[in-house]
């Protein structure tokens, strides 16, 4: 460990070599622990923002050097705030690549791996590599489809779950001053989906107050948006709003002033109509910070068996003071993720595919993005309906309208429905006959 600042690991140690009344029952202190930290434990931080950053710092100084770290995006100004891992000259540079040539070059032996990438690019030996990931996420979809790649990735002995294949994951969340973080053992705790209804519904104002009764300046930013734009169509016709236009956005603020004016609302500013346009909610550098930290502790907590790790899931609110508690979530027992029940839909034979598209959609316990369904007839491969695709959209697009039983659907029938929340497709089962209210 000669290339390390002398007095490095003397708190490190302090919890791995000694051990006390908090330790895990089963933990045996030992130097190798620090050795297994060190060289081999590889670590994938999924996220190179504003909590990955954080990320990579905190488990770079406690000592783990094998860590990867996959992100999609380029540096843009506004993150240089909080994402304290680039500077003005990395702007348009990508995010993953920057953050691992900093934590390079600033902590000595530490080899962090970039990836440029999607995390769907990637595949189940990809994934398979590391011993723990840890996610740093401002996106669902992103965050369900790695929680399926990790349940998919479960292997069954008789029954028997194979411990060896699961790698655990920690994620961290924040939306402005709050946040949460959380455990997941793949297959024996709860997992994302089994908590899919703890995440806030999108905020949506109620039509009716925003074209008749507005109280808020939102609610003047909401109607130009949505009932102004397409009727005034100020930038030609099917011209979509693009929230990082400024020649959009001024149109949007000043028709919404004129519409405050007139309801004696005031707050409408620039920076609110961006805001609401482009549904932002402020990044908050502290919250970060904490779940991060907590994220960290967490990784080492599992790479050393040194103390147990959270069970499962910590609230973390700093709007007024500071407010945390921490809670077992449960595992849901028909969770279409990791729950081996088979998932049922109940409709009826008059029922028709888009009411199917549109529960899964609308369903709380789906709530899913942009479905696609097959089935199987005879043994071939039936797509009744598919919207990533356009040329398969159009041709498919008629069977939105047809009824189950003009579909030559019958009771029991498997239907296979892909979706970009899921890296495996699911099965549904059929059942004609007992609609669900
Ligand atoms: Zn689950």
């Amino acid at each position: 460990m000669e290339d390390d600042w002398s007095g490095r690991w003397n708190h490190v140690k302090k919890f791995l070599e000694r051990s006390g009344p908090f330790a895990h029952p089963d933990f045996e202190p030992s130097p190798e622990t620090l050795l297994f930290m060190r060289n081999v434990c590889k670590i994938l931080v999924i996220g190179a923002g504003g909590l990955g950053c954080e990320l990579l710092k905190d488990l770079a100084l406690m000592g783990f050097r094998n860590l990867d770290v996959i992100d999609l995006d380029t540096i843009d100004l506004s993150n240089l705030n909080r994402q304290f891992l680039f500077r003005v000259k990395d702007i348009g540079r990508p995010k993953a690549e920057v953050a691992a040539e900093f934590i390079n070059t600033r902590i000595p032996g530490c080899n962090v791996i970039p990836h440029y990438a999607k995390i769907q690019d990637y595949d189940e030996s990809f994934y398979r590599e590391f011993h723990i990931i840890v996610c740093g996420l401002d996106s669902i979809v992103a965050r369900r489809w790695i929680n399926g790649m990790l349940i998919g990735m479960l292997k069954y002995e008789n029954e028997e779950l194979d411990q060896s294949s699961v790698i655990p994951m920690v994620d961290g969340g924040t939306e402005g001053f709050k946040g949460n973080t959380r455990v997941i053992l793949p297959g024996i705790t709860a997992c994302i989906e089994c908590t899919l209804d703890l995440y806030p519904p999108q905020i949506n104002f109620p039509l009716c107050t925003i074209a008749h009764t507005p109280r808020l300046p939102e609610h003047c930013i909401e109607f130009v948006r949505v009932l102004l734009w397409p009727k005034e169509k100020p930038f030609g016709d099917g011209v979509a709003i693009d929230g990082d236009d400024p020649h959009h956005l001024k149109w949007i603020f000043e028709k919404s002033n004129e519409r405050a004016n007139q309801y004696n609302i005031t707050g409408v500013s620039y920076r609110l109509t961006q805001g609401v346009v482009k549904r932002i909610i402020p990044a908050v550098a502290s919250t970060n910070a904490v779940i991060a930290a907590a994220c960290a502790t967490e990784v080492f907590k599992i790479a050393t068996s040194c103390y147990l790790p959270l069970s499962n899931y910590m609230n973390f609110n700093d709007t007024e003071g500071i407010y945390t508690y921490a809670f077992e979530a449960e595992k849901k027992e028909n969770c279409m993720a990791c729950s081996s029940i088979p998932q049922t839909f109940a409709f009826s034979e008059t029922d028709k595919l888009k009411d199917i598209i549109d529960y899964l959609i609308e369903s709380p316990a789906y709530q899913m993005k942009s479905p696609g369904i097959t089935t199987s007839v005879n043994g071939k491969n039936k797509t009744l309906y598919i919207q990533t695709v356009k040329s398969i959209e159009e041709k498919t697009r008629e069977n939105l309208k047809k009824t189950l039983k003009e579909l030559e659907l019958v009771d029991g029938q498997e239907l296979y429905v892909a979706d970009p929340t899921t890296p495996n497709s699911l099965t549904f089962r059929l059942n004609l006959g007992s609609k669900m209210e």
